[in-house]
This record gives C-alpha cells, sequence and structure tokens, in this order.
C-alpha cells in the first residue's frame, strides 16, 4: 500500500522523537511518528525521573512519555505503533517501509535511540528495576548509604561508579579482565577513590534476591572460582548499542554503529536528520535527547522551507 508524500516521518518514540513531533506538528508539518512496537524508548524500563525539570516530586518514566506522546497527539501527530523494517535514502521522495506499508516523505528524523546491553541472566531480568539499573544518574539516589556493585570496565562504568560514591557506602566494580578500558584519567580517579574497589577477571554469573537484590554470585574467570558480593544494587554498565542496524549502508556511521552528524543535527544525506542517543553516545539523558528532537525538528523545518522555496 502506498501512501501521499509526508513532510516528515520520525522514527523513534522516545524523548528525542516525540520532542522532534511536538515540535514539527506546532510547526503544521503534520509528521508521522513510527514508533516502533515497543514505544517509548529507554524511559519506559526506568522507574522514577527526578532530574527531568518541570517534575519536582519525579515522575515515572512511561508516565512521562505518555504525557509528552499526549502533547504531541494534541498539535496533530500521527503515530504508527510498530517497527520500520527498512528505508532507502537513496531516492526522492524519501522511502520508509513498515513491513509491506511504503511510505514516503520528503524529510525524515532518526530517533532511534540506543539500548543498554545487558548480562543476559535470568536473574537479571526479573530484578530489574528493584535493584538491576543501568542508570546511575536515574536511579542512584535510590542507595544511599547502601553497597553497590558496578559491572564493566569501560568510561561509563567508570563514570557510573565515581557517581555512585556520592549515595553508596561503597562500590564494587566487577570487570572480566585485569585491565580498564576506561580512558586514563577515569581509571585513575576511580582506582583513588577510597570508596570504590575492584573484582578483577569476573563475571557475574547470577544476581541473587527474591523482591529485590541482596547480592550478587561472582565467578573468577582464571581460577573458576565463586564467591558472593552482597549488595543491594546492581549498575549493568558494559555498553550500549545504537539502534542502527536498518540504516546499515544508507547513513554514515562510525565505528560503534552510531550515526554520524555533519552539522546541527543533519545527516550526510540531504533531508535525514538524527537526534537522541542514535548519535550522542556521550551524555544519553532524557532531556538532552528530548533537547535534541528540538534541534532535529528546527532543522527539518529549515530544510524544508528551503526545498519549497
Ligand atoms: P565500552 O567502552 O564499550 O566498555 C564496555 C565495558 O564493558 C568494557 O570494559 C567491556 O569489557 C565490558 N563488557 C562488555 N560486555 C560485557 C559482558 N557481556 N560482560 C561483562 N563485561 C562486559 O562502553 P562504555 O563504557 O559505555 O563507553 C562507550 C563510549 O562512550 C566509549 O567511547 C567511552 O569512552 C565513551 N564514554 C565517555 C565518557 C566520558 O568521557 N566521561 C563517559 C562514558 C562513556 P572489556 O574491556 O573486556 O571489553
Amino acid at each position: 500500500m502506498q501512501e501521499k508524500v509526508r513532510n516528515l516521518i520520525i522514527i523513534g518514540s522516545g524523548p528525542a522523537g516525540l520532542t522532534a513531533a511536538i515540535y514539527a506538528s506546532r510547526a503544521m508539518l503534520e509528521p508521522l511518528v513510527v514508533a516502533g512496537r515497543t514505544p517509548g524508548g529507554q524511559l519506559m524500563i526506568t522507574s522514577e525521573v527526578e532530574n527531568f525539570p518541570g517534575f519536582p516530586e519525579s515522575i515515572l518514566g512511561p508516565d512521562l512519555m505518555v504525557k509528552m506522546r499526549e502533547q504531541a497527539t494534541r498539535f496533530g501527530t500521527d503515530f504508527l505503533d510498530d517497527d520500520v523494517t527498512s528505508v532507502d535514502f537513496g531516492r526522492r521522495p524519501l522511502e520508509v517501509n513498515v513491513g509491506d506499508r511504503k511510505f514516503l516523505t520528503k524529510s525524515v528524523i532518526v530517533a532511534t535511540g540506543a539500548s543498554a546491553m545487558w548480562l543476559g541472566i535470568e536473574s537479571e531480568k526479573k530484578l530489574m528495576g528493584r535493584g538491576v539499573s543501568g542508570c546511575a544518574t536515574c536511579d542512584g539516589a535510590f542507595f544511599r548509604n547502601m553497597p553497590i556493585a558496578v559491572v564493566g570496565g569501560g568510561d561509563s562504568a567508570m563514570e557510573e561508579a565515581l557517581f555512585l560514591t556520592r549515595f553508596a557506602s561503597h562500590v564494587t566494580v566487577i570487570h572480566r579482565r585485569d585491565e580498564l578500558r576506561a580512558s586514563p584519567i577515569m581509571a585513575r580517579k576511580a582506582k583513588e577513590n577510597s570508596k570504590i574497589s575492584f573484582i578483577w577477571d569476573s563475571v557475574v554469573e547470577e544476581i541473587v534476591g527474591e523482591k529485590n537484590v541482596e547480592g550478587v554470585v561472582i565467578k573468577n574467570l582464571k581460577s573458576g572460582e565463586k564467591s558472593t558480593l552482597g549488595v543491594k544494587g546492581v549498575f549493568v554498565a558494559i555498553g550500549h548499542k545504537p539502534n542502527t542496524e536498518i540504516f546499515r549502508g544508507q547513513l554514515p556511521l562510525d565505528e560503534k554503529g552510531y550515526i554520524k552528524l555533519s552539522g546541527g543535527s543533519r545527516t550526510e544525506i540531504e533531508g535525514v536528520f538524527a537526534s537522541g542517543d542514535v548519535h550522542d553516545h556521550r551524555y544519553r539523558q532524557a532531556i538532552t535527547a528530548a533537547g535534541w528532537g528540538c534541534v532535529s525538528a528546527l532543522d527539518a523545518q529549515k530544510y524544508l522551507e528551503e526545498a519549497d522555496a
């Protein structure tokens, strides 16, 4: 089935996609948001959001996303809760395919975000949001004076560990090798912090606890020895993966798969913009993603005005 040529299609419905939709719909662009089969992005698996301005009593992640969607709907955004299966940015109008539905559009904002990588063990799933977290900035404050474990050896793990020392009684970093991947400055800061200790060459085999996290079972990869560490929180910081598989060969990506920008939110492909965690692996906050959503809507609006002029 083929539809009319749209002004703008936004792919993704996290804070970046929905903020782009609010701006673009207010600018009368009548955008279509292809929101995905599980709309709302990473905030849908966050509990309380205490750092999004405007909610002094905090707000639940899913509630915030519902409000953003209502706001975008109010100004005339169309939604399709399905996944984009392929795109063709080599032709004009641009083509966005959702299964066998083909959408044509003058411009596209890619806001498909990134997904945190997880350990992939059963107990991690079970205790998600009940002591297992992927975001210290979001959830650290719930662990005042409690022992916490951070899994990973990169900059994110060090950043999370350092941030968590503000709240935790102690932070144990569990890393699968005996050498950190983190940059020397971050590694040094973490090693010099008296509230942080390291368990090397080890992986988390199980997270223990019925209702909430009570500890982790750790296996030393060199000796095979297993031990249990009592902690109330487990922060998994083993990297993020940008959701860019469908854009491979269509948009320039960096070596980790993030979309490369070429000024503002523009990509190398005319009329295609990117916003939020799909290109920004540095800040990765709801509010920065929302900010990028605004940038990309303004960029798209300007592009469409100039293209029509
Ligand atoms: P990363 O650099 O890819 O590090 C991921 C870490 O997790 C590595 O130490 C890796 O171990 C470990 N890991 C991966 N899979 C694992 C698994 N299944 N089980 C156990 N451990 C696992 O990711 P990142 O730390 O999120 O950083 C991503 C990028 O953002 C980097 O370029 C980083 O420099 C940047 N960043 C910068 C800052 C900053 O400058 N302030 C802050 C955050 C992130 P191995 O080391 O053995 O591979």
